[in-house]
C-alpha cells in the first residue's frame, strides 16, 4: 500500500466498495461492525467451510474472483503499512484464516507481517478456533494482544455448514482462555446470522468466553437459519446486559435496542 488508507474511503459506491474488499489491500470499516473494527485486511480469500449462507462468497462470485472455497494467498498484500491508529484490523474478512484450505506457511507469513504493526489490534475470525489457538504462540509477542474470534450462530448443530459445530467452537476458544490457560489474547463472538436458539445454553456459552464484544445479526440474503423470535432477541439482550458483556447490533437488528429497552 503506497498511499495512507485513510483517504480512501468515502470515495467509493456500494458495488465499488465490495470488489475493493475482494481485490485490494487494507479496507476501512463499513456498516455496524464493531465500532473498534478500523480496517479488514485480506492477504488471504475464500474457505473451505462452505456455509450455504456465506456472503463472501457472493461477492467472490459477483466479482469472478476464482473458486471460493479454494483459498487463495496475495502476497503482495504483505507489503502494506499497517495505519498504526488505534483500531483493529480484522483478517480475512473474505473467508477463514483458519480454514483447512488454508496453507501453513501462508498463515506464518500473515502472522509475521502483523509484528510491523505498533498501534494496531489484530482480530482474527474463524469457525476452526482450534487451529487458531495452535498459532497463538507464533502471535506471542505482538505489540496489542491478539483478538481471537468465532462464530456461533446457535448453540445447535449448524447443518448449512462444513465448519466444526457451535460447541466445537464454544470448547475449544473457552478452553484457550484466563480461566483454563495463560492466555496471549481476547475473545471476540459474532453471532450472526442468528438461528434459532436455546437460551440458557448459549449464554452459558458468551459468559464462559468472556469476549470483548458480541456482535448480533440476522441473515439478510438466505433462509438457511432458523427463525428467531422478538422476545427471545430481547432476552439474549438482557442477559448481555446483565453480565456486561458489550453487543453490537447489525442494521437488521437495530431496531430491537428500542424495542426491548424502550
Ligand atoms: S466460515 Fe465464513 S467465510 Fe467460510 S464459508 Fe462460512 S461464512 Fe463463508
Amino acid at each position: 500500500m503506497d498511499h495512507d488508507p485513510a483517504d480512501r474511503s468515502t470515495l467509493y459506491s456500494c458495488d465499488l466498495l465490495l470488489k475493493e474488499v475482494v481485490q485490494t489491500t487494507l479496507n476501512k470499516r463499513t456498516g455496524h461492525m464493531f465500532k473498534s473494527i478500523g480496517w479488514t485486511w485480506n492477504p488471504c480469500w475464500g474457505c473451505s467451510h462452505e456455509c450455504k449462507y456465506c456472503y463472501a462468497k457472493k461477492i467472490a462470485e459477483k466479482f469472478e474472483c476464482g473458486n471460493f472455497e479454494e483459498c487463495h494467498f496475495r502476497p503482495h498484500f504483505l507489503k502494506d503499512k499497517f495505519p498504526n491508529d488505534g483500531t483493529i484490523i480484522m483478517v480475512a474478512s473474505m473467508g477463514d484464516i483458519f480454514c483447512d484450505g488454508m496453507k501453513d506457511h501462508w498463515i506464518e507469513q500473515i502472522i509475521e507481517k502483523c509484528f510491523e504493526a505498533t498501534n494496531n489490534r489484530f482480530l482474527f475470525p474463524t469457525k476452526n478456533p482450534s487451529r487458531a489457538i495452535d498459532w497463538l504462540p507464533k502471535m506471542d509477542g505482538l505489540q496489542q494482544r491478539p483478538i481471537i474470534g468465532t462464530t456461533l450462530e446457535t448453540n445447535r448443530d449448524t447443518p448449512w455448514s462444513k465448519a466444526p459445530t457451535p460447541t466445537e467452537r464454544f470448547t475449544d476458544l473457552w478452553y484457550s482462555t484466563d480461566e483454563h490457560a495463560y492466555s496471549i489474547h481476547d475473545t471476540f463472538l459474532s453471532l450472526e446470522p442468528l438461528s434459532d436458539f436455546d437460551m440458557l445454553t448459549l449464554v452459558y456459552m458468551v459468559k464462559k468466553i468472556r469476549p470483548i464484544a458480541v456482535e448480533i445479526g440476522l441473515e439478510n440474503y438466505t433462509h438457511f437459519t432458523e427463525t428467531v423470535s422478538d422476545f427471545k432477541i430481547c432476552t439474549l439482550l438482557r442477559w448481555l446486559k446483565h453480565y456486561r458483556i458489550p453487543y453490537v447490533l447489525k442494521k437488521n437488528l437495530e431496531h430491537m435496542e428500542a424495542a426491548c429497552f424502550g
